[in-house]
């Protein structure tokens, strides 16, 4: 394991925390980067390979996409080693033993990630209190239920249209994974007006160039089916999205989908991440030396952690939607003018804003260097 002081710099981490009880056989790992602009939200990841250098990685990520977000939050993580299919009752004492290890540590809230979900949240805020996203019965917003990314995304959308003169009125677009994510941008974009005319899951591609009714696909994945057993559509391969001519790209399934090998089989005018980094850097760069207009994932799939941080304050769904649209649109916009202006990438000039926000909040706290 890597030290932890090899990964210190001038942002972070604040503090690297090992939990060890072999009692119950946990091991878990807090790193909480940066809490300049507030306690530190992240989530807690269970897997059987997680390290301190990965945490810290993942920490110093939700420092900017939190500050990205315009959130009173600073970024942290937590890692437990173990498997996420272990039976309930180990995982729950797991849960349960590392966060009352961690009990005391009030710049860290948690929050869940790969490996956890709201269950593991609910026994958190039984023992500590301090959580975010938890189930509806205990204060929480169902963020995936009510569509909050995909919220956020039709907003950053309707933003960015105004930057590559695209009326959404009448806009073609593509969706590739149509779940949480995916499900909930087609119903917000089609509510205005904006014509789906390929979705695709793990099944594969449904297209049809008059437009897909988006009832229709919901009711097919409500069901337990795939969006290929829509009637009245052409099916293809998966990877045939890729290929489809529209005016909006939205990527809502896996990381690295688009690559230096296939990003000029791109045809739109926008691409919108709403998956986490679902293209690599060196294909953004092609995609905006095309002129495609690239609204990067931190800044276009804020809706959940904007949610979760109104959760955290006692806000309901109404003040999430709220701040979901202020702040997408905002963001959004700053990002786009930023790049415009000095003729960076969008992501270049998002984590320049995301940057310039920690240090900002730093420069205020009594030991600052900035
Ligand atoms: P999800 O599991 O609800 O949906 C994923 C969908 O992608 C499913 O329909 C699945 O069938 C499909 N899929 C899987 N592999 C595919 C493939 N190769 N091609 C096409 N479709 C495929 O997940 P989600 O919550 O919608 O998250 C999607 C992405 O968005 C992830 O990268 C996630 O990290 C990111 N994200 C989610 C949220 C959120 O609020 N849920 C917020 C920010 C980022």
């Amino acid at each position: 394991m890597k030290d932890v002081f090899n990964l210190a710099d001038d942002l972070g981490p604040f503090k690297v925390i090992h939990v060890h009880e072999p009692g119950i056989g946990l091991k878990g790992v807090l790193v909480v980067d940066n809490v300049a602009r507030g306690p530190s939200i992240g989530g807690v990841r269970m897997a059987t390979d997680v390290t301190t250098e990965e945490c810290a990685r993942l920490a110093r990520a939700m420092t900017f996409k939190n500050a990205a977000a315009d959130l009173a939050h600073g970024g942290g993580k937590a890692v437990l080693a173990g498997d996420p299919k272990m039976p309930k009752a180990q995982k729950e004492t797991l849960i349960r033993g590392f966060c009352r290890a961690l009990e005391e540590v009030e710049q860290y809230i948690f929050a869940p990630d790969m490996g956890t979900d709201e269950e593991c949240m609910a026994w958190v805020k039984d023992e500590i209190g301090r959580v975010v996203a938890l189930p509806r019965e205990v204060g929480g917003i169902p963020l995936d239920e009510i569509g909050a990314t995909g919220f956020g995304l039709s907003h950053a959308i309707d933003v960015a249209a105004e930057f590559c003169d695209l009326e959404i009125r009448g806009a073609r677009f593509v969706v590739q994974g149509f779940g949480a994510v995916g499900k909930h941008a087609t119903r917000f974009l089609s509510a205005a007006g904006a014509i789906p005319v390929a979705v695709s899951d793990s099944a594969g591609t449904i297209y049809n160039a008059d437009g897909l009714d988006v009832d229709h696909l919901i009711a097919l994945k409500s069901a337990g089916k795939s969006v290929t057993e829509y009637e009245g559509g052409e099916r293809r391969d998966g990877d045939a999205i890729i290929d489809i001519e529209c005016d909006i790209w939205i990527p809502a399934a896996r990381p690295d989908v688009i690559q230096e090998g296939n990003v000029d089989r791109l045809k739109t005018r926008m691409f919108v991440q709403g998956a986490n980094i679902p293209i690599t850097y060196a294909a953004e760069k092609k995609l905006q030396q095309r002129g495609i207009l690239n609204i990067p994932d931190f800044i276009a799939n804020a809706g959940g952690v904007i949610c979760a941080a109104t959760e955290y304050q006692g806000g309901g769904e109404t003040a999430a939607f709220a701040a979901i649209e202020e702040k997408l649109r905002r963001n959004t916009r700053e990002v786009l003018e930023t790049a415009q202006r000095e003729q960076v990438l969008t992501r270049d000039a998002a984590l320049a804003l995301a940057r310039r926000r920690v240090e900002q909040a730093m420069s205020y706290r009594r030991w600052n260097i900035f």
